[in-house]
């Protein structure tokens, strides 16, 4: 059997992984301590918040029937939040989503997906890539200076800035990728020993600082203690990304208590998880990025416009492309 190196363990790799395990004796390499990239979710004891991925949709028959065994055991479940949107700190539009499209969450996080896709994958955690060097074969250099080969395909799922300092000056769709931009978000973290009654479940909100605001705990399956995840603009992110992250945590409550009409300050634990590369900045859609020559690809969210549904997507065209 030939074999393939996957470079990054979130839904695209994961979904290459589960999809062409009878066809490649594959290892997937992944910086982080666990699978899952951005279908992420932090324990901050007792407190727990997805802190990337919101929740998702399934507009395509594929990815519906890619997701039907995890709905079935109950590891997704629909959101049937009340929605609202809110322009400033004034609510604009409320919709139900129990009677809209519907919208997916792992459970009991996020997650809870990527450890259920992870579970027959060979994955080496803790191990980041940092070079890909060919000779008849892909050999890849973690770090640490270790070596891993030999591989016949290598395919990267990072986001594209990221897959841009592997991928070789050779490799066909240089020029094509370095037209994605992506940019960053700030996940500010809210937990409360007491809750306080808000008017909806979840927020998109614009012209402020704060671009979403979502009372975690009324996810399905979340437990009893009240946690908040707020996300920060877009252009907030970009114009902080370095400053200390007291100052962000402090402007990031003074504002969501702005929206609110309550004061978040008092929060029992408040914690920022910085995202350096969160969501594509345009959403335009991209073909799959197989050099057959080389032998080496490249897939991820941001081909398809940067979502959880685009992950999973890229990650099937790719695989029509390496035939
Ligand atoms: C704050 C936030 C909110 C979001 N909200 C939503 C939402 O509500 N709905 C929605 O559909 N989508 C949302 N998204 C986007 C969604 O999370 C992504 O589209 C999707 O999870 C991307 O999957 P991926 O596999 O393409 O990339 P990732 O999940 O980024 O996977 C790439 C993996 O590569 C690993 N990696 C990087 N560099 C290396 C290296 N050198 N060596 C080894 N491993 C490496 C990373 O650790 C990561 O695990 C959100 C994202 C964020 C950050």
């Amino acid at each position: 059997m030939k074999k393939m190196a996957i470079i990054g363990s979130g839904l695209s790799g994961l979904t290459l992984g589960n999809l062409l395990k009878d066809r490649f004796a594959i290892t997937l390499f992944e910086k982080a301590r666990s699978a899952g990239g951005r279908l992420a979710t932090r324990i901050a004891a007792p407190y727990a918040f997805d802190h990337g991925a919101q929740y998702f949709t399934a507009r395509t028959r594929a990815f519906h029937k890619f997701i039907e065994p995890l709905i079935k055991c109950g590891l997704i479940k629909q959101w049937t939040a009340r929605h609202a949107r809110i322009d400033g700190n004034k609510i604009i539009e409320c919709t139900d989503w129990a009677i809209d499209e519907p919208r997916y969450v792992g459970v009991p996080g996020m997650n809870s997906i990527a450890r259920h896709l992870a579970q027959h994958l060979d994955i080496k955690t803790n191990t980041r890539i940092v070079l890909l060097n060919r000779q008849k074969k892909w050999r890849l250099i973690d770090e640490h200076d270790s070596l891993y080969g030999d591989f016949d395909w290598v395919i990267s799922t990072l986001p594209a800035p990221q897959a841009l300092t592997l991928l070789p000056e050779n490799f066909a769709y240089r020029t094509k990728i370095k037209e994605v931009s992506m940019h960053g978000c700030f996940a500010l973290m809210l937990g409360f020993s007491k809750s306080f009654p808000i008017e909806f479940d979840a927020a998109h909100i614009t012209h402020s600082d704060i671009s979403w605001i979502a009372v975690n705990s009324n996810k399905p399956g979340r437990g009893n203690l009240f946690t908040l995840m707020v996300h920060s603009s877009q252009r907030y992110a970009e114009e902080n990304l370095t400053t200390d992250r007291q100052k962000v945590i402090n402007h990031l409550c003074h504002q969501t208590s702005q929206i609110l009409g309550h004061d978040v300050s008092n929060a029992d634990l408040k914690t920022v998880h910085s995202w350096r590369y969160a969501n594509n900045s345009n959403r335009d859609t991209y073909p799959p990025f197989a050099d057959h020559d080389l032998k080496l690809a490249a897939c991820g969210d941001w081909c398809l416009g940067g979502r959880v549904e685009g992950a999973f997507t890229s990650a099937l065209n790719l695989i029509d492309a390496l035939d």
